[in-house]
């Protein structure tokens, strides 16, 4: 099947539910995104800021970038001109960061908390307590160019499909206790990004709102440099 195609089938089935669907770019060239986009896509993830900000430069401006990985606060300022959601934020520092870089540029970024959802050390995000921590700062409650828009999450890779159903549902229901206690009047704070290629059908189960699917769309990342990868085409 062509990307397109791909596209069209998650797409279709996805948007349906009434979840938004992610286009996990990342290690796929300027190309395979431009399939992606004539075939209707317009919202797209990536999990590098270099590899981001060269595929923005080169296509087209209606494109909405989402970056979904572990983002270091001296990269912010590069993509801070057009990111339109950070998916991936799990720190205070990280937030000050964004909230000075937007400030600069005159605009409100949209972030989501990532939280750590998966029994593997190795995965970014908060935890519980640290997003009510920070959620509760003197520092969050001024910052005027950020808004938190919902939480982000990601199961335990080859986990079995209770194990995943269960750390989508802590994640739901940290969402709706968080909603309550900060967020009540804010409309705004609706997202619940979980779910990728193989188990965004139990994340959709469990109550998610965005799901961010990659390798099903454009099928594997054989190449870890996608610049290689498009000099090669
Ligand atoms: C790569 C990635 C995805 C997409 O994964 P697939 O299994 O290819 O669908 C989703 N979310 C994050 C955070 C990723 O890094």
């Amino acid at each position: 099947m062509s990307i397109a195609n791909n596209l069209l089938k998650y797409k279709n089935e996805i948007e349906a539910l009434n979840v938004k669907l992610v286009a996990v770019s990342k290690n796929h060239s300027a190309d395979a995104v431009m399939e992606a986009y004539n075939a209707g896509q317009r919202v797209f993830g990536e999990n590098l800021v270099q590899e981001m900000v060269d595929k923005q430069v080169n296509l087209p401006a209606d494109i909405k970038w989402h970056l979904i990985g572990h983002l270091q606060s001296n990269k912010v300022k590069y993509i801070a001109p057009f990111v339109k959601l950070i998916e991936s934020v799990d720190s205070l520092k990280l937030l000050k960061e964004i909230n000075k870089q937007a400030e600069k540029h005159q605009r409100i970024i949209d972030c989501l908390l990532q939280i750590n959802i998966a029994d593997e050390e190795t995965k970014f995000g908060l935890d519980f307590d640290e997003a009510i921590e920070l959620l509760r700062s003197e520092e969050f409650s001024a910052f005027k160019n950020i808004r938190i828009i919902g939480l982000m999450g990601i199961a335990t890779n080859n986990a079995s499909e209770k194990q995943t159903k269960a750390e989508f549902n802590e994640l739901k229901v940290l969402f709706d206790g968080l909603k309550l206690s900060f967020f009540r009047d804010q409309d705004y704070f609706k997202e619940i990004s979980m779910g990728m290629s193989s188990d965004y059908k139990i994340a959709i189960e469990e109550g998610s709102t965005m799901v961010r699917i990659g390798s099903s769309i454009f099928g594997k990342r054989i190449i870890k440099h996608w610049k290689l990868q498009q000099n090669e085409n």
